[in-house]
């Protein structure tokens, strides 16, 4: 029924004289893989899919217009780009459109509640090489993977994606379009960083310069993050250069620092990240840390109001000496 709804609404998006791309998901060609498409017409919408495959975040190619289809078009007239997004993803476009990083009225967003998506490494653990399109859909409270010609249910737990077993607000905050009804979200304790905050400072160093050695440097995490978008990013420079291009654990523990204190009050805890690190470090952790730290000293949520000022590019008399970074 949401496909359904979401391909009447694609068609129609399509259809308009302003909209020059529609980026949303389609089925890829192996295995559980779904991959983003970039529709230009309203033919193409019969390729949409909605499904707990639908992992990439596509708010990430908002900020990357000179990639392919995203080119800014000299067509005055035709200057919005239409895009699906789930619950998590709106909140990058919440904060982007906070930051002055996209304009509103530029973006056409299609709604898609969400009842979670899968973690992608723990499925294809279980179904290893699987090359053959498979699927994947939430019945009845499971999992229903069908694989070449057989049906496997699973219990929603041992598959879930980390994030969603915490969502809050798996319903898109921000949307023109919405294809299906809205999902209640759940509590947020951040039992996920509570590991991290026990542990003595002397120990939570050894763990990181444990995991940030393994980091091999190949910013796919940088890439793939929505919120990481400075044309000119500091890290990458050569003249001043801030980091060496070698790869070592204080250069390492240096990109890393640098980007999470960069990303704190931002990061929307997408996860994006985290699932397309080779090296499989526990980013989110550090990610989630920060959001927990950011809301207890400044009360603040990132992702719930495109109003709302940046919380680390503003200050109140009353803020306390533990906010000033
Ligand atoms: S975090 Fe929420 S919106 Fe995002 S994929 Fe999971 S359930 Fe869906
Ligand atoms: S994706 Fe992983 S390996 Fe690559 S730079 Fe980021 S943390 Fe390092
Ligand atoms: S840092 Fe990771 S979790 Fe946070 S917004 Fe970027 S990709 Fe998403």
């Amino acid at each position: 029924m949401a496909t359904e709804r979401l391909k009447e609404i694609a068609r129609k998006v399509l259809s308009r004289d302003d909209v020059t791309c529609l980026i949303g998901y389609r089925r890829g060609s192996y295995g559980f893989r779904i991959s983003p498409c970039f529709l230009t017409s309203p033919d193409e919408a019969e390729q949409l899919v909605i499904s707990p495959l639908c992992l990439h975040n596509l708010a990430t190619y908002l900020t990357a217009e000179n990639i392919g289809p995203l080119v800014k078009t000299k067509d005055e007239k035709k200057n919005k780009i239409a895009l699906m997004v789930k619950g998590c993803d709106s909140k990058a476009i919440t904060n982007l459109i906070a930051e002055k990083g996209i304009d509103r009225e530029s973006i056409i967003i299609i709604g898609i509640p969400c009842t979670g998506v899968v973690d992608i490494k723990k499925l294809e653990a279980r179904f290893p090489g699987a090359v053959a399109p498979a699927t994947v859909e939430i019945k009845d409270g499971m999992w229903v993977v069908a694989i070449e010609g057989t049906t496997v249910a699973i219990p929603l737990d041992e598959l879930l994606a980390e994030k969603c077993k915490r969502c809050k607000h798996p319903t898109p905050l921000v949307y023109d379009e919405l294809a299906g009804d809205p999902v209640a979200g759940k509590e947020d304790a951040y039992d996920d960083v509570k590991g991290l905050e026990t542990q003595a400072i002397e120990e939570r160093l050894v763990k990181w310069q444990e995991e940030l050695g393994k980091c091999i440097r190949c910013y796919a995490c940088k890439n793939v993050c929505p919120l990481c978008y400075c044309s000119d990013c500091a890290l990458d420079r050569l003249r001043p250069q801030l980091i060496r291009r070698s790869v070592s654990v204080p250069e390492n523990l240096l990109f890393h620092v640098t980007r999470s204190f960069h990303l704190a009050g931002r990061c929307i805890a997408c996860g994006e990240c985290e699932r397309v690190c080779p090296q499989g470090l526990p980013l989110m952790e550090l990610n989630r840390k920060l959001a927990k730290d950011v809301q207890e000293i400044f009360g603040y949520e990132t992702g719930l109001d495109p109003e709302a000022k940046p919380i680390l590019s503003t200050f109140t008399i009353d803020d306390t000496d533990e906010g000033i970074l």
